[in-house]
């Protein structure tokens, strides 16, 4: 299901919860999948409280693939650089301090434990769907 993007930034600023990868979560995911891909022109990337549901869900596009992740932990981060991102959800782009490498923890939508290293473009949407689930915004 394609969902209308949240731009209310009193919303998008709580944090979102942790989940458990029940139904609800997965079609969360999937609804997620459908809206990054009606989107594919302007979004490479998009946290589950874009599209109203306050969990700890994100989506990673990284090129016909995407990357779900449930309850992302960035673990380490190497590189600090300064980028400018824009986000579907804001209108504009700001100036905001990335790592070039990172560690990423995640439950793929099994639940299986995943973990792995991103660098360039996917850490860089990674970091900035992290920040979205702290309620943080670029
Ligand atoms: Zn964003």
């Amino acid at each position: 299901m394609i969902c209308p993007i949240c731009k209310n930034t009193f919303l998008l600023s709580q944090k979102s919860a942790p989940v458990t990868g029940s139904a609800e979560d997965l079609q969360t995911a999937r609804n997620l999948e459908d809206t990054l891909r009606a989107h594919a022109s302007e979004c490479i990337g998009m946290a589950a409280n874009m599209i109203g549901v306050r969990k700890r869900i994100i989506i990673v596009g990284l090129g016909p693939a995407a990357i779900v992740m449930l309850n992302p932990v960035i673990e380490s981060g190497a590189g600090e650089y300064e980028a400018s991102e824009g986000c579907l959800s804001l209108t504009g782009s700001r100036t905001v301090r990335r790592f070039r490498q990172i560690t990423v923890s995640w439950q793929d939508t099994a639940m299986r434990q995943q973990k792995r290293q991103f660098s360039g473009l996917p850490a860089q949407i990674i970091q900035h769907e992290c920040d979205h689930l702290e309620g943080i915004l670029v």
